[in-house]
């Protein structure tokens, strides 16, 4: 490779000779039909060298995006191109993560229903700190 592709945090310097980006799944099949040995790179966030090849690394995200989901709700199927983050995901509030908090307060169609009762039982905002009030209060 001409210039150093690695995991996101810098640790794994792929080896693959190439990276693909095929735009169809006809386009993908010749790939994976006329390549030695063929990895998937999604987002590189893997900490192992699992996601390495010394042939051809495979990006999904310029085939076609599907998302059905079950009429119950229960299930939802998405094609390999879809990223976690396009499915409007909502951490886990005790972890890391980089959403922004206006970002995150929209995938919370309720928090206005919740913000409401929060304000009226504890109106001095003793129960609140800084991250509570920025991700959750705020509007
Ligand atoms: C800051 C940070 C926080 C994290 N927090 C957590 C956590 O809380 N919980 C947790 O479980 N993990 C966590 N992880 C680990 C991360 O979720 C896993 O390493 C995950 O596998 C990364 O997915 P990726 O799409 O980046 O895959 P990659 O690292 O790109 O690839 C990992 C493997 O999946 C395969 N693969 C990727 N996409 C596809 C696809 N579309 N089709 C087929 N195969 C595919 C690759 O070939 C490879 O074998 C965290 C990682 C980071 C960097």
């Amino acid at each position: 490779m001409s210039s150093q592709i690695t995991n996101w945090a810098g640790n794994v310097v792929f080896r693959a000779e190439r990276v693909e980006r095929p735009s169809s799944l006809d386009e993908l099949r010749a790939l994976v039909a006329r390549s030695g040995k063929v990895r998937v790179l999604g987002s590189g966030h893997s900490f192992t060298r699992i996601a390495d090849t010394p042939g051809v690394l495979v990006s999904l995200d310029g085939l076609p995006v599907g998302i059905e989901i079950d009429g119950d709700g229960a299930g939802v199927r998405v094609t390999g191109s879809v990223r976690y983050t396009e499915l409007g995901p909502r951490p886990h509030w005790g972890k890391l993560f980089t959403i922004p908090a206006g970002t995150l307060r929209t995938r919370y169609e309720r928090l206005p229903d919740f913000r409401k009762p929060a304000r009226d039982l504890d109106p001095a905002g003793k129960f609140a700190n800084e991250f509570v009030d920025e991700y959750v209060l705020s509007e």
